[in-house]
C-alpha cells in the first residue's frame, strides 16, 4: 500500500466504476430540494447510506435480532455471530492483527476519549506532555484538556502553515523526553489536508511516543492500514462511511489495549462480579460495557462490503479527479478564496467568498438544492489560525459527479448576484 497522503495525488485514472450505477444505489439522492435535484456535498459531516446498509439493518430487526454473548437460543447466536462477523470484516478492512484490536464504541469522538481517560489518564504525570496539531476536530482536542487537566500534563499543539500544513519542522522541535502520546487527525475535516502522518510516525517510534491517528475523514476516501501505518490507535465513526449513526471504531494495538483499564463498568465487559470485587473480560470486550449497539455494528458491516465491492484505491482516484474539478471551477469565480492548499488532500474544499458570511451561502445554496456545511466544522483553532469565523465546505464522495460541481458553481453564481 502506498502511503496514505500520496493517495490524494493519482489523478490520473479513468472511473473504475459507474457513477450513475452506484447513485441509484442510494435513495436518499434522488430528490429535489426546493424544486431542484439534490447536489448532496456535505460528506465530511455524514455521508448517505446505500441500500445494501438500510437492508442489513431492516434483515436484522425482521429476522434475527435479540441481545448478543447471553443466549443459547437461535436468535441470540444469530445476531452474536453477525456482530462478531462485522469485527472480522472491520479487522480485515484496516488490515488489523487480530479481532481483539476492534473496539466498537459510539464514534471517534468516545475512542478518542476511550484512549484520553483509559489510556493517558492513568500513564501522565505532571509535565508529561500530549501532542496534537492545530488542525483537529474538537473531539481531537477537548478529550486531551481533561486527562492534562486530570493529571497535571500539558496538551502541546504542532503549528500549521498558511497552505494548512503541519509543521513537520516543528512537530520535530516540540517531540521530546516528555512527550507521552501524539494524537493527530490522518485528514483534517476542516480544510480536506491528508497529513502525510507516516513521517510523523516514524519519527514519534524513534522517540518510543505511541501515536493515536484520527481517521474520521480518511476511512471512506483511501485504503487504510493500521499495520503498514503503524500507528498504535485509530479511530474512526461508521456514520461517515455510509454506515449508521451511533456506531464507530477504536482500533487498538493488542499490547497497549490489554494494558488498559476498562472505561466503563457493566455487563458484558466482566468475567465475574461479586461485591467486593469484579474480575474483567478480555479483549475486546473488557471495552464494550453494556448491550452494544448491535444493528449499527451490522450496517457497518455491511457499508465496508459496499466500501470493497468499489475498491478503495477506485474510490481515491475518482475523488481525487472531482477535488481538482472543483478546485479550478470554484477559483474562476472572483472573490472566492480557497483556505486550504495542502499538495495532498481529500475531496474538500473550505472557501469564502467576498465577505459574503458562510451562513449566508450555504443557505442560498440551499434553496438552488445544494448542501453544503457552514461554519467552524468543530475546528476553531483552525479557523482562528486563518482569521475567518467560518468558512463554507464542499465535500464530496465518490457518488458525485462533475455536474454537481457544476450546479455548485452556479449556486455559488447566484449567491454572488443576491448578496455580492
Ligand atoms: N474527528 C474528525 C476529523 C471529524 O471530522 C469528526 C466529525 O466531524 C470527528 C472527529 C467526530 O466524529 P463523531 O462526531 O462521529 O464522533
Amino acid at each position: 500500500v502506498p502511503p496514505f497522503s500520496s493517495q490524494f495525488a493519482d489523478r490520473s485514472a479513468t472511473p473504475a466504476f459507474d457513477v450513475a450505477a452506484l447513485r441509484r444505489d442510494f435513495p436518499i439522492l434522488d430528490q429535489n430540494i426546493g424544486g431542484k435535484p439534490l447536489v448532496y456535498l456535505d460528506n465530511a459531516a455524514s455521508s448517505q447510506r446505500p441500500r445494501a446498509v438500510i437492508k442489513a439493518i431492516s434483515d436484522y430487526y425482521e429476522h434475527d435480532h435479540a441481545n448478543v454473548h447471553r443466549g443459547v437460543h437461535a436468535l441470540s447466536q444469530r445476531a452474536t455471530d453477525a456482530y462478531e462477523g462485522a469485527r472480522d470484516t472491520v479487522r480485515r478492512f484496516i488490515n488489523a492483527r487480530d479481532v481483539k484490536e476492534i473496539i466498537f464504541v459510539r464514534g471517534t469522538t468516545e475512542a478518542i476519549n476511550l484512549v484520553a481517560q483509559s489510556y493517558a489518564r492513568p500513564a501522565l504525570k505532571p509535565g508529561d506532555e500530549i501532542l496534537i496539531s492545530a488542525l483537529e476536530h474538537h473531539a481531537n482536542i477537548v478529550p486531551w484538556q481533561f486527562a492534562c487537566e486530570q493529571t497535571g500534563a500539558n496538551l502541546k499543539v504542532i503549528p500549521i502553515d498558511p497552505s494548512g500544513e503541519v509543521d513537520f519542522a516543528a512537530f520535530e522541535k516540540l517531540i521530546g523526553p516528555r512527550t507521552r502520546l501524539l494524537a493527530l487527525a490522518h485528514v483534517s475535516n476542516a480544510l480536506g489536508t491528508a497529513v502525510p502522518v507516516e513521517q510523523f510516525i516514524a519519527v514519534a517510534k524513534r522517540h518510543g511516543v505511541p501515536v493515536l491517528l484520527d481517521g474520521a475523514q480518511a476511512i471512506a476516501h483511501a485504503p487504510v492500514d493500521v499495520q503498514a501505518l503503524d500507528c498504535d490507535f485509530y479511530c474512526f465513526s461508521a456514520h461517515k462511511m455510509l454506515g449508521p449513526t451511533g456506531v464507530g471504531v477504536l482500533y487498538g494495538r493488542q499490547q497497549l489495549l490489554d494494558a488498559m483499564p476498562p472505561w466503563q463498568g457493566g455487563g458484558d465487559m466482566i468475567l465475574t462480579v461479586s461485591f467486593e470485587k469484579a474480575t474483567f473480560n478480555q479483549l475486546p470486550w473488557k471495552f464494550e460495557a453494556g448491550t452494544p449497539n448491535i444493528s449499527g455494528v451490522i450496517g457497518l458491516g455491511a457499508a465496508i462490503d459496499y466500501l470493497q465491492g468499489i475498491g478503495m484505491q477506485a474510490i481515491a482516484a475518482y475523488e481525487q479527479q472531482l477535488l481538482e474539478y472543483a478546485s479550478t471551477q470554484l477559483q474562476t469565480l472572483p472573490g472566492l478564496r480557497i483556505i486550504g492548499t495542502a499538495a495532498h488532500k481529500a475531496a474538500v474544499v473550505s472557501f469564502e467568498l467576498d465577505g459574503i458570511h458562510p451562513h449566508d451561502i450555504g443557505t442560498i445554496l440551499d434553496t438552488e438544492g445544494v448542501a453544503i456545511r457552514t461554519g467552524h466544522h468543530c475546528a476553531m483553532p483552525v479557523m482562528d489560525f486563518f482569521k475567518v469565523p467560518a468558512t463554507a465546505r464542499a465535500s464530496m464522495a465518490f457518488y458525485n459527479t462533475f455536474e454537481e460541481i457544476d450546479r455548485l458553481v452556479a449556486a455559488l453564481k447566484h449567491a454572488r448576484t443576491l448578496l455580492g
